[in-house]
């Protein structure tokens, strides 16, 4: 081993930029909502899918959109075997992927998933940004109805009422189909071609390549552009067909009902290909610069576009990390008890059929003395320590110690195994 070496292998290495380690009292606070989720959506008949966290490349190419920011810059993309892959940067087309291979396109309709997970995207890291994510969504196959529309998006308000989610914004929009686009574009162009080089580059670029695109643009320069009256007027014109403007009229119809308040953002696009007709994001002014928590919409050739039988379906995807930095505090499970001993054999018996009735407990593991077990007790914020010695274990007895009055009696196994006898 070469000097160098040596000493690069007691260097300290640390995490990659963009990512986190999540643990303790933090992942009790993730697993918390992440059981919320499961539960609320299990509730309404979604099913779990799990694909993998890589997928051949041409996947998100084809599916996510070749002029897309993820796939020309931000997917961590790596060759094996001469094939290329690349780790998921989001999850929809693994999904639909899954649906078409799996033959859940044969399924009785609608098919309803959901998913939870690791996300990858090159991005410039910063608060509410990261390169390894994670992403809880769902998916609805199978129905072009404005009913599926307002299921999806009541399936993420109704998550984030019970969540507690402060100051959210539903901002909606309809984009129509590709056919209604064509329409947009070229009204669209015609009126920023005497601007064109006032424009960003990548705005440039998308002027000629998907000029929708162009709204979803983050520079402020731009933004200004797309803000001045005469293209706002442009924009709040519905360019989109009957039957698209029929399909959001009834949609927005069934959100007054169900009394979901939305604000139709004439501005809002996404950033992906695929979405057709209905596409929405779920803000909060609590978030700072990156303040959409929630984002979706409908993607009616998606299926097929990846070589599945045509299939409308709309979905959406939450990001976990502004999640949770929305939910408040969370009730923690306090610990129930904190058996002192140095009789392990009867304590871990104990123990189990403590936790068998669902009380949390934890076994002091150190051989030191009662007096120093305590205090580690107290230091966990155990509700009560149970004290096991040899003499308890005789008599088939604990001595139980309430931390916070340090009043101590004698209770029986039995007894103790029967509920809590506070
Ligand atoms: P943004 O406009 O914030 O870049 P996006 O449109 O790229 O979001 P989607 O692809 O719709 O995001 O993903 C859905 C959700 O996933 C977002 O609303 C956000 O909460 C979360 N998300 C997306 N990218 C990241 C990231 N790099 N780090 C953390 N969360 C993210
Ligand atoms: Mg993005």
């Amino acid at each position: 081993m070469t000097g160098t070496s040596q000493k690069s292998r007691r260097e300290l290495i640390q995490r990659p930029k963009g990512t986190q380690d999540l643990f303790g009292t933090e992942v009790e606070r993730w697993e918390s909502v992440e059981s919320l989720c499961r539960l609320h959506f299990q509730n309404a008949g979604y099913q779990e899918v799990r694909t993998p966290v890589f997928e051949h490349t041409e996947l998100f190419e084809r599916g996510v959109g070749e002029g897309t920011d993820i796939v020309n810059k931000e997917m961590y993309t790596f060759e094996k075997s001469e094939r290329r892959l690349s780790l998921r940067p989001e999850g929809t087309a693994g999904v639909v992927r899954a649906f078409i291979e799996q033959g859940m396109a044969r399924w009785p309709k609608p098919v309803k998933l959901y998913y939870m997970g690791p996300m990858f995207r090159y991005e410039r890291p910063q608060a509410g940004r990261q390169r390894q994510f994670h992403q809880v969504g769902l998916e609805l196959f199978g129905l072009d109805t404005p009913a599926a529309d307002a299921e999806a998006i009541l399936m993420a308000m109704r998550l984030f009422e019970q969540l507690g989610l402060p100051n959210l914004s539903l901002q909606i929009n309809n984009i129509g189909t590709a056919e209604c686009r064509e329409r947009f574009k070229a009204g669209f162009k015609a009126l920023l071609a005497p601007i064109l080089t006032q424009l960003c580059l990548d705005c440039q670029t998308r002027y000629g390549s998907n000029p929708l695109r162009m709204l979803d643009c983050k520079n402020p320069g731009c933004q200004a552009i797309y803000a001045q009256p005469d293209l706002q007027a442009f924009l709040q014109t519905d360019f989109t067909s009957e039957d698209c403007q029929a399909h959001f009229a009834e949609l927005l119809k069934l959100l007054d009902a169900l009394k979901v308040p939305y604000h139709r953002n004439f501005m809002l696009v996404r950033g992906l290909d695929y979405y057709t007709k209905t596409v929405f994001e779920i803000t909060s002014t609590n978030l700072g610069a990156q303040n959409a928590v929630c984002g979706g919409g409908r993607y009616n050739t998606l299926v097929e576009d990846l070589g599945g039988p045509e299939t409308p379906a709309i979905g959406w995807a939450l990001g976990m990390e502004r999640l949770m930095a929305l939910v408040g505090e969370l009730p923690v499970k306090p610990l129930d008890y904190y058996l002192v001993t140095d009789q392990h054999a009867a304590a871990f018996d104990l123990a189990e059929q403590l936790r068998a009735q669902d009380y949390k407990v934890e076994v002091d593991l150190s051989g030191k003395g009662f007096g120093k077990q305590l205090e580690r007790a107290a230091k966990l914020n155990a509700r009560q320590a149970l004290i096991l010695g040899s003499a308890e274990v005789h008599s088939g007895e604990v001595q139980l110690k309430n931390l916070a009055s340090k009043e101590q009696r004698v209770v029986p196994y039995a007894l103790l195994l029967q509920g809590n006898p506070e």
